[in-house]
């Protein structure tokens, strides 16, 4: 029997609190159930330090990728001059930053903003561009405007749109940008037919899986901490749907995470 191809977890909150406890035997289990890389997006200024404390410490256990942003979500902890900080940290920290993220709009959130987030969003689309980095990116409700953006900067490592939930047609779209989109915990609920449905038909060369953990608990596993040492069962469960084997989708969703977050060889 060939060995399981590594798993790529392209979406996970390794550096949430939540993780204190056990995050090194969190890492080992990952090793051990062949998640061999992990990519630990940021959210707030005041946290990067201790997102970065992740990639810089050695362990060859699971690589580590590290974005940094401003995450929609956390709009209102977000200032101006944390975009000033994040293009000083991108200088120093050129080794250790594999992308920009988690950036993007949340039209969902009970006051959006709109006006602010896209200006953060773009901002950060800027530095992506400037820095030649790929973007992260988490999107509720924002889709076309997402989609509008990303066609007026055309960046050239494109990204990964994480926990995709949009439609067929803006999957496309992203698809002919050049994204990536991420599959994570909803395909595990019966429930979740249109997510399901669109992981079942989409080009397997533009999908990614990801756990979004401590968030997104897999069905079964409700009112539980979420765990990138749960990303099998998004595999499992995206083989089931595509009637494939888990090692066909391992092997090309591990490839289509690293094809846009390894360095590019110059
Ligand atoms: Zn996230």
């Amino acid at each position: 029997m060939k060995p399981m191809p590594e798993l790529f977890d392209s979406h996970c909150h390794l550096d949430f609190p939540e993780f204190d406890q056990d995050r090194d035997e969190t890492l080992e289990q990952c090793r051990l159930k062949g998640i061999r890389s992990i990519c630990i997006p940021a959210t707030e200024a005041r946290f990067w330090s201790r997102t970065l404390k992740l990639v810089n410490q050695k362990s060859d256990s699971v690589r580590r990728y590290v974005a940094l942003g401003l995450h929609p979500y956390f709009l209102k902890n977000h200032e101006e001059s944390h975009l000033n900080e994040l293009k000083r940290c991108l200088i120093r920290e050129q080794e250790s930053v594999s992308a920009i993220g988690e950036i993007g709009l949340d039209y969902a959130l009970p006051e959006p903003n709109h006006e602010r987030q896209l200006h953060y969003f773009v901002r950060q689309l800027e530095l992506a561009d400037q820095f030649n980095l790929p973007v992260i990116l988490h999107c509720r409700k924002a889709h076309d405007e997402i989609l509008k953006q990303l066609r007026h900067f055309k960046l050239k490592r494109s990204g990964i749109v994480h926990a995709f939930s949009g439609s067929e047609q803006q999957a496309r779209h992203y698809i002919e940008l050049g994204f990536k989109l991420g599959f994570g915990g909803t395909l595990t609920y019966e429930r979740a037919r249109k997510t399901r449905q669109l992981a079942a038909s989409l080009p397997l060369s533009s999908m990614v899986l990801e756990t979004d953990a401590p968030d997104m608990p897999m069905s079964g596993y409700q009112g539980q901490r979420n765990t990138p040492t749960r990303l099998p069962l998004v595999l499992q469960q995206l083989a089931e749907l595509r009637s494939c084997s888990v090692e066909e989708i391992a092997l090309v969703t591990t490839e289509n995470a690293s094809s846009i977050l390894a360095k590019p060889l110059d």
